[in-house]
């Protein structure tokens, strides 16, 4: 069997939604093998034949790293929502006014009813999204108990702006406080970092989607939204 851009069916959704588990940009998984889902592919494949065509050894590839993926994989104490309209109604809808250097200021009452100051293990206090508190204590008392705690440097979550600072683009997902940022001096976007693996898979077994897969990567970046 091999799936290639306008393939379509049952097995093309199985792959997408792999592929999406693995955190990669496939858009919500239709059957449809489309440039999203090219381009995901391509991205999976870059460790071997970049050709975004699933032929037999990618999808054994994709299969084993889904596999070992689901085997280490804590119980997520969050499904992550997928897109803007999802983050909106899980996380609350953000009103804001432009400010300098790509920053917003929001002009609801949106902060005071979802931000809180939460005492984390690792990282100290920290102002999170209220929903993020079990889930932060979560992945950051394993990496405790991992003795990974050295590792971590920096931790930084909530940041009223837009994506990489520019206002041109979308809200980034620190503005709902749902994103964290890892040891960013070391881990720039657009380059490869040098977070622990450990950490990585830590944070994706407990429903992150790390920016490091990305077409456009940002080692520093795990998020709990995908598709966004
Ligand atoms: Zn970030």
């Amino acid at each position: 069997m091999t799936l290639r851009n306008g393939s379509r069916g049952e097995d093309v959704k199985t792959v997408q939604r792999y592929l999406d588990e693995l955190g990669y940009a496939v858009g919500r998984p239709d059957g449809i093998f489309g440039r999203r889902t090219t381009n995901a592919v391509a991205d999976f494949q870059d460790a071997y034949l970049v050709d975004g065509i699933v032929d037999e050894i990618t999808l054994a590839a994709i299969e084993a790293a889904v596999g070992a993926r689901n085997t280490s994989k804590m119980e997520s104490l969050i499904a992550p929502p997928y897109g803007l309209e999802e983050i909106q109604e899980r996380f609350g809808v953000i009103e804001y006014e432009e400010a300098s250097g790509g920053n917003i200021v929001i002009t609801n009452d949106w902060a005071e009813r979802n931000i809180i100051r939460a005492n984390l293990p690792v990282v100290g206090t920290q102002s999170i999204h209220r929903l993020m508190e079990p889930v932060f204590n979560a992945v950051l008392n394993e990496i405790k108990a991992k003795g990974l705690d050295g590792k971590i440097k920096m931790f930084g979550c909530w940041s009223p702006r837009h994506k990489m600072h520019n206002p041109k683009r979308s809200l980034s997902t620190h503005s709902w406080a749902i994103a964290c940022d890892l040891n960013w001096p070391t881990n720039m976007p657009g380059r490869v970092g040098d977070l622990d693996p450990e950490i990585v898979a830590t944070f994706e077994a407990h429903g992150f989607n790390w920016g490091g897969r990305w077409r456009h990567r940002d080692d520093m970046h795990l998020q709990i939204p995908r598709g966004y």
